[in-house]
């Protein structure tokens, strides 16, 4: 646990370098756009400890798929979100002497991330070996509104001395993946262009082919004096630049404005790309960087208004959510159905920035509530998109007749993870591919959703559950045997109480929306039947054999739902009674010591209690957590969050902070060691949802919101915006009362401790707490 970021509300701060903590703050200081991102690197040439991360949306490799030992039906490759062109280089040299923070003596530091106004700004003061002194300020944006652009303004002055300065802004595509699994260049150069301060360099990926044109446009000024003299062109494999060399007097500052453009094959067709980057390099050079930055900040303003915490009498709960909901806006902003959120988003390259069940298990409900509805529903409709690919999964698998599994890891809806317990056995996250259909129509009321898209979903995953399981003559139930749930610290076991809970769930929630879309929308589930060869009769029927005679593991004596049926046979040792030097296990123990212990990963019974809460009345809940929360170790950032949901719900106020203070503040803090690899994006999500669905208890039940709010002792109030279907509004919390503000031109009924409301357009209503 590190604790060097600075507190403030809006800022997250770096005094002073220390470079062993360097990429750390590289991926803290991460910024990004939902289109392109990049991690907090320097534009001036740097060659201490650092890991370099440019990327661009959707844009990936299928790197081969490494294992020691091959399984028949393992996945060809693992996508990885690549390493793209590096936009932001801008060399700096005195007399020869190059600027490079790891080789000089740095007298001052900062950076700094405005989250208010979406920038990141760098101010240091340093002293070169030949004893030059130079103070430099950059600014730096991915633009929310011209979201293939990017904009620098880098001022540098020397503080004692006149001489030459040079300055190098360059394009670099001559870039690695730290984790390629072959030690490959995953780029090639199709095409260069250099002209008078400017310049593109179009590259494509091996194997499939995308293609990024990067293209830079740049003026400098000497004091008020714009630099005109032509540059040299500096020409290398997959790297252009250009060289300027002028002469700089004693406090003269420099100002370099560097507007950056980057389209990919993605969105542009390949032989438009260049005249299509040259356009934009144009217009954005044209608009100059003051005004990005004021569009930057106004579009920030538009998005903080939608999805905004506030916290009052705690800056250190206010910053930790404030950078949550910041990094979850710069990933995903819904605006491509073919993109998702990776667990790292573009902060490393961890886990590929594929896409996993984080998505809908733990990110789907803050966009449902923070952004436009659109976004959500893309989110839903990603994995529509991807059915034919589950599909064809589980073809491979040996699974038949229309049976979707979707993947644990994917870019394009194909698997790409590649170890069994994992790939073939975790498939608990097809019911998060359900239950995020229920969620989002649940929360949105589009109801229409089902008709156009969500029931073939279902019926792919109904079939697959249908399939999976087996009959146990011994037991005379259905089993389904070989699982790993949510607890991957437990492999190959039998009948995870989640998963086919989730399966049971599914084949239910399925047989309702046929019966709904029977009912409403009758061409279009005469369609549904034709396209997936459904038959009604004889699939409802097994569905519903399985869903009276699924075996469910419990324990009668203690009344709780069972992990697995051996869950009862571990040796039961709490995690307080464990050495704390043993902890993480993950990192401290042998992976079979793991396997046969009775520690938990991350929630697995406690999450299907969150997500069918309704279903269990108020003595079960408490006995299911109190008895495994004592045995999990937290060791997936998606854990404490569902603990803290479980126990605001529980009245166990002092767990639910302590849960939601293990994911708050847990890439500011580096609190699990490991930020340096990225921020923990999806798991952000979760945070957000500790606030909302834990403190403030926000539900939705028969399309009305109701909250059961309280506040922590730590914290004086907090306050939340949301938008709920039509609605804009704003929660606050106070130690005594709440408020509610309904920002929207309709009265809305709001549910607060079970009691209806109803709050006038524009106007708020305080209540008083319980
Ligand atoms: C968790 C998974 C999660 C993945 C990516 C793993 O450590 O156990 O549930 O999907 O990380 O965040």
């Amino acid at each position: 646990m590190k604790n060097y970021v600075k507190k403030d509300p809006w800022c997250i701060i770096e005094a002073g370098f220390k470079p062993e903590l360097n990429r750390i703050s590289e991926s803290i200081f991460s910024i990004g756009n939902g289109k392109m991102g990049q991690r907090a690197n320097f534009e001036e040439d740097y060659s201490g400890d650092s890991l370099q991360g440019s990327y661009v949306a959707g844009v990936y490799y299928p790197d081969k798929t490494k294992v020691g030992w091959w399984k028949i039906g393992y996945p060809e490759y693992f996508a990885k979100v690549l390493n793209a062109a590096n936009w932001i280089g801008i060399g700096i040299a005195f007399d020869g002497e190059v600027l490079d923070l790891a080789q000089c003596e740095i007298l001052d530091f900062s950076r700094v991330l405005n989250m208010k106004e979406g920038y990141l700004e760098r101010n240091f003061t340093v002293r070169l070996r030949s004893g030059k002194e130079i103070r430099a300020t950059s600014q730096r944006f991915c633009s929310i509104v011209d979201t293939e652009a990017g904009a620098i303004q880098y001022a540098i002055t020397p503080l004692n001395f006149s001489g030459k300065i040079k300055v190098v802004p360059c394009i670099d595509a001559d870039v690695v993946n730290e984790d390629s699994n072959y030690e490959e260049k995953f780029w090639e150069e199709v095409d260069h262009e250099l002209e008078d301060h400017y310049g593109i360099l179009t590259v494509r990926t091996k194997k499939l082919d995308f293609h990024v044109s990067t293209g830079m446009k740049y003026k400098i000024y000497r004091g008020e004096e714009e630099i005109l003299a032509l540059p040299q062109v500096i020409k290398k494999e997959k790297f252009i630049a250009h060289e300027l060399v002028y002469d700089i007097e004693e406090g003269q500052e420099t100002i370099i404005y560097k507007f950056a453009a980057n389209l990919s094959s993605e969105h542009h067709p390949k032989p438009e790309m260049i005249n299509r980057c040259r356009e934009l390099l144009e217009r954005v050079h044209e608009k100059g960087f003051t005004k990005m930055k004021e569009e930057q900040a106004y579009g920030w303003a538009k998005k903080w208004k939608e999805s905004d915490i506030t916290i009052e009498g705690d800056i250190s709960a206010q910053q930790g959510i404030r950078f949550n909901i910041f990094q979850l806006n710069q990933t995903y902003t819904g605006e491509d159905e073919r993109l998702n959120i990776g667990p790292k988003g573009f902060t490393g390259e961890k886990y590929g920035g594929s896409t996993y069940w984080d998505t809908e298990a733990y990110c789907l409900p803050f966009y449902l509530s923070t952004a436009d509805q659109k976004v959500a529903r893309n989110l839903v409709i990603y994995r529509y998109k991807h059915l034919q690919k589950a599909i064809e999964n589980a073809e491979k698998l040996g699974f038949n007749h229309g049976a979707a599994l979707y993947p644990m890891v994917t870019m394009n809806g194909e698997e790409c993870h590649n170890e069994w317990e994992i790939t073939f056995e975790e498939i608990h996250r097809n019911g998060a591919m359900a239950y995020a259909i229920y969620d989002y129509i649940r929360y949105t009321g589009d109801e229409g959703y089902l008709a156009q898209y969500g029931l073939e979903v279902l019926i792919g995953i109904s079939r697959f559950w249908a399939q999976r399981v087996n009959y146990s003559q011994e037991k005379k139930q259905f089993v389904m045997l070989g699982v790993t749930g949510p607890n991957e610290y437990e492999n190959n076991v039998n009948n995870n109480w989640y998963t086919s809970r989730m399966a049971r769930w599914t084949m239910q929630y399925t047989i309702a929306s046929l019966e709904q879309v029977k009912g409403s929308a009758t061409t279009a589930y005469e369609k549904i039947l034709a396209k997936t060869l459904f038959e009604e009769n004889d699939e409802v029927a097994s569905w519903k054999k399985i869903i009276d005679n699924l075996y469910l593991p419990e324990d009668a004596t203690r009344g709780i739902f069972l992990q697995q049926e051996g869950y009862l046979d571990k040796e039961l040792i709490q995690v307080k009674d464990l050495d704390p030097q043993h902890l993480p296990i993950n990192q401290n123990w042998s992976w079979d010591r793991i396997l046969r212990s009775c520690f938990i990963k991350q929630a697995d019974v406690l999450q299907g209690i969150y997500c069918f809460e309704d279903e269990f009345d108020t003595a079960t809940i408490k006995r299911n957590f109190d008895f495994y929360e004592p045995y999990t170790v937290h060791e997936s950032s998606l854990s404490p969050c569902v603990h803290s949901i479980l126990a605001a719900r529980l009245g166990y106020k002092e767990k639910a902070y302590e849960m939601y203070l293990r994911t708050a503040r847990l890439d500011l803090d580096d609190y699990n060691n490991d930020t340096e690899d990225g921020c923990h994006i999806t798991s952000m999500a979760g945070t957000w949802m500790s606030i909302v669905k834990g403190f403030a208890g926000m539900r939705v039940k028969e399309g009305n919101l109701h909250f059961n709010p309280f506040t922590p002792d730590q914290w004086k109030s907090f306050a939340f915006n949301i938008r709920f279907r039509a609605y804009l509004l704003r929660i606050k919390v106070n130690k005594m009362d709440v408020e509610i503000e309904n920002h929207s031109d309709r009265p809305i009924t709001v549910y607060l401790y079970g009691k209806p409301h109803e709050i006038e357009p524009h106007q708020v209503e305080v209540l008083e707490q319980i």
